[in-house]
């Protein structure tokens, strides 16, 4: 971002209190698929903002997560994983959210697994560099990383293939290490107001995080290549007598696997709703009232302009 830019989007009326040595801007969480990038800015928000499975390629969109503290404010951005052949059209959408988020942020926080070191990540690390700005390496997942004793030449090795200016061992999950990387980070943002009303936590409305929620059920309970192949639109959204109302539609790209999510007796179906359900309730504070649909759209994640009808914008 541009000192043009980051003036340009400040709220009117900011608070003249500001100090200021304040710092904003934002960090993109960058790294190959699975790596942990979105259970890290859950943990580092203390809220769940990005949706995590096991499988990658859960993260399809650029996610902001807002951390205000009294003296910086950090944007986080929430990536796709960075992967280095796309061939379909959805991974192509992916790879270029990805991009622009680094190309955009004041300094990149990039995501490994501890004790483990791919090609990928080795491509991932490669478009950082390009970029210029300050790297720091986030070592995820210490907690199952064995033997110990491997941590430390993996570290110096690690700081053989580029200049980082921190590199941290971290568990996501665990929680451990989180707490002080905020003040770690905001070191490298520049000064300036915060860009966004302390109270909010991300960009993204309730519509878009009830579509979310929805499609992680799903990944969590479909197996193998079938999650790819789902996306989630929302059709109503309304609040009605203090409930809300949320229809939602599941795409799928071919009328077999429209039989597989929804399941024996509707089971499958019923059991994501109901998870979908009782989480929406507790992340939006009302009651919700979920219906779920799902239909066929051919070959959908292939095709640029159903993936723009159905919310993948870049
Ligand atoms: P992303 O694709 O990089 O966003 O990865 P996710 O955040 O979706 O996480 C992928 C998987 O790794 C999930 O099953 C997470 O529970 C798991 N995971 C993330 N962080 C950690 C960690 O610190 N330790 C362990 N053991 N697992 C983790
Ligand atoms: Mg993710």
């Amino acid at each position: 971002m541009s000192e043009v830019e980051v003036s340009a989007a400040e709220p009117a009326g900011q608070p003249a209190s500001v100090a200021p040595d304040y710092r904003c801007g934002f960090a993109a969480i960058v790294g190959r698929p699975n790596v942990g990038k979105s259970t890290l800015l859950n943990a580092l928000l203390g809220r769940k903002i990005s949706i995590v499975s096991p499988k990658p390629q859960t993260t399809r969109h650029r996610i902001l997560g807002i951390l205000t503290g009294p003296g910086a404010q950090v944007i986080f951005v929430d990536t796709p994983g960075l992967h280095a052949s796309a061939r379909r059209a959805m991974n192509r959408h992916m790879n270029r959210a990805a991009l622009v988020s680094l190309q955009d942020a004041d300094v990149n926080l990039f995501v490994i697994e501890a004790l483990r070191w791919t090609d990928e990540d080795q491509h991932v690390l490669d478009e950082l560099v390009k970029q210029g700005r300050p790297i720091i390496a986030l070592l995820n997942k210490v907690d199952k990383a064995f033997p110990k004793e491997r941590l430390l030449p993996f570290m110096v090795e690690l700081q053989r293939r580029a200049e980082f200016v921190e590199v941290v061992p971290v568990s996501a999950l665990k929680r451990s290490q989180i707490d002080a990387l905020p003040a770690l980070i905001a070191r490298y943002l520049p000064q300036s107001p915060p860009h966004f009303p302390s109270d909010q936590l991300t960009d993204r409305s309730e519509q878009f995080q009830a579509a979310e929620i929805v499609r992680e059920k799903l990944t969590l309970r479909l197996r193998q290549e079938l999650p790819y192949g789902i996306t989630v639109a929302i059709e109503q959204f309304k609040e009605e007598d203090g409930r809300l109302l949320v229809n939602a539609v599941i795409w799928v790209e071919r009328s077999g696997q429209k039989a597989i999510v929804i399941g024996h007796g509707g089971e499958q179906l019923k059991e994501v709703g109901r998870s979908a359900r009782i989480e929406m309730s507790t992340l939006f504070g009302r009651p919700v009232h979920l219906e779920l649909w799902v239909k066929v759209k051919e070959n959908w994640s292939d095709n640029e302009s159903a993936l723009r009808q159905l919310g993948y914008e870049l």
